[in-house]
Order: structure tokens, then sequence, then C-alpha cells
């Protein structure tokens, strides 16, 4: 049984473990850069211990100080969050080399998904509706359009080993598409470091709509319904809400019967998340798996119960999973709002600096995950992420009256945040209307800001 876990992690996320490790009294340790030595996950956590100076690449990327840390500190398990190391297979098989539990799936689903193309290969043979698109390019450009014009413009063509909203390039027509593609080519290289790229139908209006999972190492498989993150910019999410109020009750049944066949077809392990694109017609496709808990996990919390940290240390416990499917229901509505450190007035430009003041909502259906504190100094280091606003209410038209309610009560002074912006979105008509697809911000902009 697990004792004790190192989270090789920071931020929100990090603190967000910790809380669920004290409430199953399990030890929880922390690691911190230089950067992180007042964060609020050091001193919630145990035990803490320094991994390096504040650049990622020589803290919380490095496997073998984390390791050492993690045995040396009597560690059983190690959880690592989202984002760093959470999706590195070289990581998972470390850790399991080290004798310890890595609480997430194993090294070979990791890399089943983390390459997109091969994930849409293996969900094509699970029968998973992919994007309609290509394998790897050829490097013949004349066979490049002719695959293009095969699929139809406008195309996108995305990097294999892309993510983070990087590593895609829309493309118009054919007169672009060689320049497009040998910029993608070029670019994937210096960015990820494998220059595979392959095509994918550009879906008008989509909806990003995505399906959480819980999988035992038992072969036992469930679904906890869907989330709704098109509210993006730049292809990155600022806004999700469960239940979807695009999706039909029947869609949302047979999207959660692939994304558990994508999941078996993988011998998942863990939380994981199917990402799905649909078209206004409400077809659906596979976009690409997530091996790790997403930053938009609480939503899905709290219209089903279910603490999914808890869940994820059970699994790695080997227990068989505690909830069968259908017990599982989504009561309620939930929608969160990613805080940042950010400015939108100034092109969203990332900001750092010491917070002056600091009011979190509070009241009725709130919760704040976050890590900063009145006097704490938000590093530039990091992801601009300080807190996750998740508001739950009765109904969906609740929900956003309380989300308005709770935002104007969020004050942080001394740098700047996106917390306005996000009040414009709650106002806006199409939102309100649940009537958006992923091109709501750049669409509204001129409302939103
Ligand atoms: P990443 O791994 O970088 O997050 P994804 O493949 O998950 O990239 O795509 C991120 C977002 O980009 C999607 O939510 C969607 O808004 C947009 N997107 C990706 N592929 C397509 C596509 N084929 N058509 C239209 N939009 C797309």
């Amino acid at each position: 049984m697990i004792k004790k876990i190192l989270v090789a992690n920071r931020g929100e996320i990090a603190v967000r473990i910790i809380r669920t490790c004290r409430e199953m009294d399990i030890k929880s340790i922390a690691v911190f850069s230089d950067a992180d030595r007042t964060s609020l996950h050091v001193r919630y956590a145990d035990e803490a211990y320094r991994i390096g100076p504040p650049p990622s690449a020589e803290s919380y990327l490095n496997m073998d100080a984390i390791i050492k840390i993690a045995k040396k500190s009597k560690a059983d398990a190690i959880h690592p969050g989202y984002g760093f190391l959470s999706e590195n297979a070289e990581f998972a098989e470390k850790v399991r080399k080290a004798g310890l539990i890595f609480i997430g799936p194993s090294a070979e689903a990791i890399i089943a998904m983390g390459d997109k193309m091969r994930a849409r290969e293996l969900m094509q043979k699970a029968e998973v509706p992919v994007v309609p698109g290509t394998g790897a390019l050829p490097d013949d450009e004349a066979q490049i359009k002719q695959l293009a014009s095969k699929i139809g413009y406008p195309v996108m063509i995305k990097a294999s080993a892309g993510g983070g909203g990087k590593g895609m390039r829309l493309v118009h027509s054919s007169k672009d598409l060689i320049s497009s593609y040998r910029r993608a080519r070029s670019e994937a290289a210096s960015a990820f470091g494998n220059d595979a790229v392959y095509l994918e139908k550009y879906l008008e209006e989509p909806h990003h709509i995505e399906f959480q999972i819980l999988a035992d190492n038992h072969g036992n498989v469930i679904h906890l319904f869907e989330r709704e993150c098109s509210v993006q910019r730049r292809h990155q999410k600022v806004i999700e809400e469960t239940p979807s109020p695009f999706l039909t009750e029947e869609t949302r049944q047979e999207m959660a019967k692939h994304a558990i066949s994508a999941a078996k077809s993988v011998n998942y392990s863990g939380a994981g998340t199917i990402e799905f694109l649909m078209d206004k017609h409400h077809h659906f496709y596979f976009l690409e798996m997530n091996t790790r808990l997403q930053v938009e996990h609480p939503i899905t919390e709290r219209v089903t119960g279910v603490d999914l940290v808890k869940a994820q240390i059970h699994i790695a416990n080997n227990e068989p999973l505690h909830l069968q499917q259908e017990e599982l229901k989504q009561s309620g509505h939930a929608i969160e709002a990613r805080i940042y450190a950010e400015d939108p007035y100034h092109n969203f430009m990332p900001g750092s600096g010491l917070i002056r003041h600091i009011s979190e909502p509070l009241g009725l259906g709130m919760r704040t995950d976050g890590y900063v504190f009145e006097g704490y100094e938000v590093p530039v280091y990091y992801d601009p992420l300080i807190s996750k606003l998740i508001i739950w209410a009765p109904t969906r038209s609740e929900a956003i009256d309380r989300m308005k309610r709770a935002l104007y009560e969020y004050k942080i002074t001394g740098i700047k945040t996106n917390i306005a912006f996000i009040q414009r979105i709650m106002e806006a008509k199409d939102f309100i209307d649940g009537n958006y697809n992923t091109h709501f911000i750049e669409e509204n902009l001129d409302f939103l800001l």
C-alpha cells in the first residue's frame, strides 16, 4: 500500500495532489526549485526538498534528481501531476526501475498515445473515428499535394510530436501547401526533436469535447462523462464546463463508448482523457489522448463527486475500481475558469511579480485550486496559471450567474490577471446561449476586450 508520495510538480496541481494525500493519511513529499522556496506546495507537504535552480530543465524536469530524492526520503510512489514529466515514458520507466510506483499508465501506453500519428493508427484499428487525414507525409511534394486535395481544403499540418497547442499549421489552399509543409517540418524538428508531420482535415466551427476515463489494472474501464473545452485562445483552453451545452444524450453515450474502447486498446491504467473534435452536425472524431490528470479535472469531480487523485492512488495500489459505471451521474453543472497572470489588454502578455493583495471568492458552490497568497512573488519561469475557479450550481444558467458573482469578489492586486476578461466571457451572448465553438474568443474579441 502506498504510504508516501513524492509530488514531482509545482503550483496549483502540486497543492491539489498534496491535499488528497493528507485526506488519505498518506505522507507527501514536495520538491521545489529555488524560485519556489516559499510556494504553498512546499508548506503543505510533510517534507520538502530543493531540486535545483529555477529553469525547469534543471529542476522539475530533472528525472534523476527527483528519483534520488524519492529513494532517499523513502517514498513509495511518484505523482507527476500534469505538464513537466507527466507524459514522459522514459521517466515512468525510470521510476519503476527504481522500485517505485509511477502514478499513471505504463510507459507503453504513454508511448502509444504520445505520438499523434501512432495514436491515430491505433484508434483506427480500434474502430474509433479519427479526423480524416494521412499518415507521415512523404518527401515527394507532388504526392503531398495530391493527398491534401483528396482530403479537401482547408487542411491542418500537424507535428506528430506536437502538444500544448503548438505544432499546427492551417493551410487554406494548394498554393500555400508546400511552403507551409516545409516550415512545419523544420519547426517540428527544432521544437519537438521530431520532424514527422501529417495532414488532417480542418474542421470548421468545431467543438472540443473530451471524456474523462478511469481504468484499473484488472481490465475495468469507466467514463466520467464529458468536458466541453471549446472556449480556447490559440488552441489553449480558457473555460471548461460540464455537461456540454451542445451534446445530445445519444451522442454522449456514443462518444463514451468510443472513449472506453480507446483506453482499452492500449491497456490503459489510471486517469486519462480522450479528446474529440465535433463538427456542427454532431459528427465526432478522436483528436488525441492525454495520459495524465488534466488541468480541468475538477469540473468532473464536482458533478460526479469522485476525487480523481484519490482514484488514481487506489488504482496505483492495484485495487479494482471502487465505482461501477451505473453508479455515476452528472449532477448539476460545473464551470472552470483558468485564472492566468497575464495582461489581456497587452496581447495577453504573461506576467510575474509580487501579489500585494488577494481575496478569493467564498460562499455557495465555490472551489478555488490555487497556490498563490499575499506577499508571494509569482516566478517568471513557469506556466502563468495561478488559480482555477470552479463553480457548481444546479443548472447552467445559475452556474454562470454564480461565476459572475465569484469573479466580482475575486481580487488580486500587484500583478495583472485575466479576471475581467473572464467576466466578459460570462456576459457574452453566445456563451450564455451555449452557442459557441473553438472560434468563440477570436470572433468575440472586440466585445471581450
Ligand atoms: P495539442 O496536443 O497541441 O493540444 P490538439 O490536437 O489537442 O493539440 O488540438 C488542440 C486544439 O486545436 C483543438 O482543441 C482545436 O481547437 C484545434 N484543432 C486541432 N486539430 C484541429 C482540426 N483538425 N480542425 C480544427 N481544429 C483543430
